[in-house]
Order: C-alpha cells, then structure tokens, then sequence
C-alpha cells in the first residue's frame, strides 16, 4: 500500500550557499529537519535520500546547454578572468545569485530532489511528497536569478509531462512571483501556474501582473494574484480561497506542486507583506483538501524563499509536513488550541538566533503590529480578485 505520505532530503543540498553573508541559508532546512525531529514527526527512517537521482539529462528539459556547460564551468573554475566575463553573461556575477564552488552539484542534487518527489507521487508510491530544498523558482531556462541556479520545480514538471502526460497546476505562495516557472510553461495548456504574491510594482522580479495569462494554447492556463503592500492574514487568505478555488475548478488538473516560500511573513526582510503564522498553517490544509478533492491526493510540495531563518521558516515548513501527514499537532493547531514549540530546540538554537524565538507554533495577535490601512487595503485586493476569476 502506499504510504501517505515521503519527506525527501538529501545533506548535499546544504551545499547550495552563496556565502555567510547570504540571506539565502541552508541552515533553514537543519533547523526545519531537527524542529519535526523534535516533536516526533519526523524519523531518519521516514527521511529519503534522492542523491545521483537526476541524470544531467534531465536538465536540459528546461534549460539551455550553454547555461549548463557555463553553471558547470564556473563550479570548478571560481577565480580566472573567464569566469567573471561568463558569470557576467548567465546572471551568475550579481550580488543575489553570485557564482560559487560546487554550484552545479549542490544545484543538481536538489533537481534531484524534487523529481524524485514528482516520482514518488506519479508512480503512486506515495500520495503527497515534500521536499524543502526544492522551489527555486526565479531561475531561467538560460540565465540564474534571484538566489535560483537551476529550476528544479519546472524540471519537475517538464518531467511530469513527458514521463506520465499528467496535467499540472503549480501552486506558488512564496511572495515573489514565481516567475522562471510561468515563463517556462508559458504556452503550455497542460501547466497551469498559479502565483499569488506581493505586487511587482513594489517586489523582484516585478513580473506577476494580473494581465500575464499565458500564450498561443496556454492562454487561460497562467494566473497571477499581486497584493497590495502590508497585506495581513484576513485579505491574503480571502484572495488565495476565492481566486485559486475557481482555477483549480476550471482547470482539472491530475497533480499539484505547489511551492511554499513563507517569505509573506510580517518578519520577512526582504518583502512587505505583513501576515502571521495564520497563513502557513491554512496554506497546507487548503491544498491537501484540494489535492483530495481533485487529484486522488496527489501532491508534490516544495520550499522556496524565506529569509527569517529561526522565527519564521522552521514552523512554517514544518507545518507543511504536520499537515501532509495529518498529524495531531496540526489539528490541534487548527483547532485554535495554543500550541508550544518544544523547549529542546528552542534553548538549541536560540543563543544563535539574531531575535528572540518565538515559544509558540501559532503568532500571537499582539506579536505583529496591525497595518492602518488595513480596510483600503483589503478593497484593492478584493478587486484584483474579481480581476483574475473574469473568465473563469
Ligand atoms: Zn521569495
């Protein structure tokens, strides 16, 4: 019988670091890893390893050979002139996405992730399969952008399509528009993306406008949710329920793969979305309720951004997991019982921690300061809404 539901990790993926000074850090997954550890969720034996599981082939479903060749090149080779001249040219010499030592195999390893979560899936071995290193969204078929060297998602679903023809709607709540994803199944009618994010007028990579729906036979099968600056909870949550339902409704799709950057968050630096815990914990359970209802449970679920590394990113992913797998701490949670996070980890990591841990799974209300706006804000969203479900 298959089980309910496989945690993919690999330590390799850890090896994806673009320096100490870096907001994207791999110590997320660890602290992520060791918090489901600690609330007995999570056993070594439960945990897979998909290393070596993706030939280099499958890279190229997505992209370009001389993007390949030059990520590979300015792996080994990090400090000649030619790297520079070559970095310059596939987005790999910015400050956000600089090149680094062992690049294309850190990158690989977590293509390989998450193929071998989209495998575990489509093959029925599992119903849901999770992978946190996964979900780097923002990378193009022949350049790095936004902390992404390679698309692992699109690899996965490039994958999906040719091995098993299955129709897909990927599902991103990370707040950047997960733009290397839409673009690359741009003129797909089998892919449907979906992104809800903070508006690009204000946000990287400024793409993500409600008016982007696809090309040729994709059109109709792209939507983009942008949201106000300091949205919080109640709006956000209105916006993903009325608009994503209508999609998923119209679409029919036989997999989902949603990514889960939990980068909205209030203490997220890099954006200004202003929401709490509230939205990771109902994230998960909208999407298992609707992987159920629409696709036989089937459900691929990635990480992404999320650069709150101690108070915001282990409960989030966690939550993911505590609720793929249905276990009791997330319906207590959702049944608004208060909920601690284990003292263990807590005094492991809190001397590490540039703020104080939060004690709890759920924020409390006093823990983020309510946004002036808040009714102003809520009307705009209300409107987008309309905007994107117009012809559904
Ligand atoms: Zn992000």
């Amino acid at each position: 019988m298959a089980s309910d539901a496989i945690f993919i990790h690999h330590n390799g993926s850890s090896g994806y670091k673009f320096g100490e000074e870096h907001p994207f850090d791999p110590l997320r997954i660890t602290l992520t890893v060791d918090l489901l550890k600690e609330v007995n969720a999570l056993t070594d034996e439960q945990i897979e390893d998909p290393s070596s599981y993706t030939e280099e082939e499958l890279l190229s479903l997505v992209h370009r050979t001389d993007y390949l060749t030059a990520v590979k090149q300015l792996s080994e080779d990090v400090n000649s002139d030619d790297s520079s001249v070559l970095a310059q040219q596939f987005g790999l010499h910015t400050e956000d996405t600089p090149y680094f030592a062992g690049m294309h195999q850190a990158a690989l390893t977590i293509v390989s992730g998450s193929v071998a979560a989209a495998d575990a899936v489509m093959t029925g071995r599992a119903q849901h399969a999770y992978h946190i290193a996964g979900g780097l969204h923002h990378a193009f078929p022949d350049r790095a952008s936004g902390f992404c060297v390679y698309n692992d998602a699109a690899v996965a679903i490039k994958h999906i399509r040719q091995a098993y023809g299955a129709k897909v709607l990927y599902i991103d709540t990370d707040v950047h528009h997960g733009d290397g994803v839409q673009w690359v199944f741009y003129d797909d009618p089998n892919v449907c993306t979906y992104s809800i994010h903070e508006t690009g007028k204000f946000l990287f990579p400024g793409t993500g406008y409600v008016h982007e729906k696809g090309v040729d036979h994709g059109f109709g099968a792209c939507f983009n949710m942008p949201l106000e600056p300091y949205t919080e909870d109640d709006s956000w949550l209105e916006s993903f329920n009325v608009t994503l339902r209508k999609v998923i409704a119209a679409f029919q799709p036989d997999v989902i793969i949603s990514q889960h950057g939990c980068d909205a968050h209030a203490y997220d630096p890099l954006s200004h979305i202003h929401c709490s815990m509230k939205i990771y914990a109902e994230i998960p359970a909208i999407l298992h309720e609707l992987a159920h209802q629409y696709t036989n449970g089937r459900w691929v679920a990635l990480g992404g951004g999320g650069y709150d590394i101690f108070r915001v990113v282990p409960r989030a992913w966690s939550l993911v997991w505590l609720t793929m797998t249905g276990h009791p701490l997330a319906k207590a949670i959702a049944k608004g019982e208060e909920a601690m996070l284990p003292d263990r980890w807590l005094s492991r990591w809190s001397s590490m921690s540039p703020h104080q841990l939060p004690l709890k799974w759920m924020d409390d209300p006093t823990d983020i300061e309510p946004m002036p706006r808040r009714t102003e804000i809520t009307n705009k969203n209300r409107a987008m809404q309309h905007i994107v479900i117009q012809d559904l």
